[in-house]
């Protein structure tokens, strides 16, 4: 009777060999002729122990002989795999088929045969590597990800291969609006940038969707994989073309260095992914390297996370309400601000929360219930005071907008001319001509449409020269300093009659004294808001606010609002 063999066999990145039938002797190098990994009979054969580090001439010495390196050269430079024959006294012929990947060399090893590959053969190397390449990217996939990492991991020396996690940072808008094939090509054209940085210094992976992974092999110090990632980033400063259309889709690294961040592939992982998302943090299209006392805000941000998922349902948060006035106190409206009421951590600004909201999807949520209530709420303002809602960028791109909004407006009974939505820059840099439709569907509603914090992002003049703005929102950063600085007033000046000349009205964000008030109204800016005129306001100030407001408008009466909320 056969002995009933109970080991499983083993998980490599070929996959459990024997499952999927491929017997072959499979080993795969790297650029430097160190071997990546194998397959279990290959380690049988050269003895190999799992961590030992093999160079391909030591496990075929054959192939060192001047006429067979220039062979294998030819296939890396080429591309066109070769068969070759060795005929060795011990084990008899044997037959590699050597072909060129991604990530190397792919070497397939037949035994015995008397000719070349056998079509079968060439047949197990094309599945093997379907097996453990990304079929869109061609770059090699999770699975082969993970058994690299196994491979290098632990290591023994001070110094071991660093690990960086890449992640696209406007990838979701793109699939979302241009469609999956253009998402694709996005990906493909990732993939080589990231190859193209690469050079000989790392092997990429696709791990999923638009995140990418390196391994710098060989031992890393932090500033070798800092100045891979800064070559990564350069890659993607400049734009995709896609369609004719040119977008631009930025980076996002975290780096992990072995053994110092983690000396097993899980916990080298996880500390890359904590670098990454610092780097999301800061800013995006930027690299961070792993530094422990980012743990600390990831915990945080995990509690907080949790929480916002069902923050709506639990009727945690609330709006605040900005008077707007035309100087020097005529109050024309209020601009609508999200606040959350954290049952444990008390009040939550919006910056704190909303990026969090938009990167796990909940934002388009929870700005339909913003959009709504603030709706339901100004209905018992007086009719002349007019309603700015905010939009993130994630909720303007969101197909269905219009419909959604003017949907809204009816069933609240809002009227569309009371409504002015406030957008940013940032979310018309990603895909021009769309935009454009949905900023002209909501101006043909009746809706006013703002430019918030105009001066701050990319601020590119073709924009007031293409999209319907009605009004021109000036950050308070150009505002702050208005009196001190002739630099400020020579900007802020110069906007106002940019705008007017484009019939748009100026509005000057966070005006906080009497002083800069002054100013601005004898600039003739339009608008006015900010803690001189009132700070934002809850349900019961705001009452007492609009009553105060309507009987007695100069800026005085509005002091007693100024003390902070
Ligand atoms: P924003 O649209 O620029 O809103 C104005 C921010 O400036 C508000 O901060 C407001 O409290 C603050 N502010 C008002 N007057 C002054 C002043 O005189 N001096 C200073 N230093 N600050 C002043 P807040 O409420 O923390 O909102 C921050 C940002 O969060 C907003 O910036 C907006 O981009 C976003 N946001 C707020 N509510 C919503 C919302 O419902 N939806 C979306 N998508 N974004 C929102
Ligand atoms: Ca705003
Ligand atoms: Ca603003």
């Amino acid at each position: 009777m056969p002995e009933n063999r109970v080991d499983r066999p083993q998980q490599t990145l070929y996959g459990s060999e024997s499952d999927n039938g491929l017997e072959a002797t499979v080993s795969l190098w790297d650029l430097d002729f160190k071997l990546l990994d194998s397959s279990k009979r290959f380690k049988e054969h050269i003895g190999l122990t799992p961590r030992s580090e093999v160079s391909l001439w030591e496990a075929y010495s054959a192939l060192a002989t001047p006429a067979l390196a220039e062979l294998v050269r030819h296939v890396i430079d080429t591309g066109d795999p070769r068969t070759i024959q060795l005929a060795d006294p011990k084990r008899g012929q044997r037959n590699l088929l050597v072909s060129r990947i991604r990530v190397g060399l792919l070497i397939v090893e037949t035994q015995g045969a008397d000719e070349a590959l056998s079509p079968e053969d060439n047949e197990k190397a094309r599945l093997i590597h379907q097996a453990t390449h990304d079929v869109l990217t061609g770059l090699p996939n999770r699975r082969q990800f993970s058994a690299a990492l196994e491979q290098l991991l632990p290591v023994t020396g001070k110094i071991g291969p660093a690990l960086m996690q890449l992640d696209l940072d406007d990838f979701k808008p793109v699939n979302d609006t241009l469609g999956h094939g253009a998402g694709d090509m996005v990906l493909k054209l990732t993939a080589e940038r990231i190859t193209k940085a690469l050079g000989r210094g790392g092997t990429a992976y696709r791990l999923a969707g638009d995140e990418f992974a390196i391994i710098q092999v060989g031992p890393q110090r932090a500033v070798e994989a800092e100045r891979l990632a800064e070559a990564l980033l350069a890659e993607f400063k400049k734009p995709f073309t896609i369609n004719g259309i040119s977008l631009f889709v930025g980076v996002s690294v975290g780096i992990a260095i072995a053994p110092r961040d983690g000396n097993e592939g899980e916990q080298l992982m996880k500390a890359a992914d904590v670098a990454l998302y610092a780097a999301k943090k800061e800013g995006r299209r930027r690299a961070r390297t792993f530094d422990p006392a980012m743990l600390i805000v990831v915990e945080q941000r995990e509690l907080l996370r949790r929480s916002l998922r069902v923050a709506l349902q639990l009727d945690e948060f609330f709006i605040e309400y900005q008077p707007l006035v035309e100087p020097p106190s005529n109050v024309v409206g209020f601009e609508a601000l999200l606040r959350w009421r954290h049952p444990t951590l008390g009040i939550i600004p919006p910056a704190a929360f909303i990026p969090m909201a938009e990167a796990d999807g909940l934002m388009r949520e929870i700005g339909q219930w913003m959009l709504e209530e603030a709706c339901r709420e100004a209905l018992a303002w007086p009719e002349h005071y007019t309603l700015a809602v905010n939009l993130s960028p994630a909720e303007f791109l969101t197909p269905g907008l219009t419909d959604r909004i003017s949907q809204t407006l009816d069933v609240v009974g809002f009227p569309a001319e009371r409504l002015e939505l406030e957008i940013t820059e940032g979310v018309l840099l990603e895909r021009t001509i769309n935009n454009l439709d949905t900023l002209n569907t909501l101006n043909v509603l009746g809706i006013q449409i703002s430019l918030d914090d105009f001066g701050t992002e990319y601020s590119s003049l073709s924009y007031l020269k293409n999209f319907p703005f009605d009004t021109i929102k000036i950050d308070r950063y150009f505002i702050r300093d208005l009196l001190q600085d002739s630099k400020s007033q020579t900007i802020v000046r110069s906007v106002i009659s940019l705008a007017h000349g484009l019939g748009m009205r100026v509005t000057a964000e966070g005006v906080e004294t009497q002083q800069q008030a002054a100013w601005l109204q004898q600039e003739g800016c339009d608008r006015l808001q900010g803690y001189s005129i009132s700070p934002p306001l809850g349900a019961d100030k705001l009452d007492d606010f609009i009553r105060q407001g309507a009987r007695t408008p100069s800026a005085t009466s509005f002091d007693k609002f100024h003390a902070s909320p």
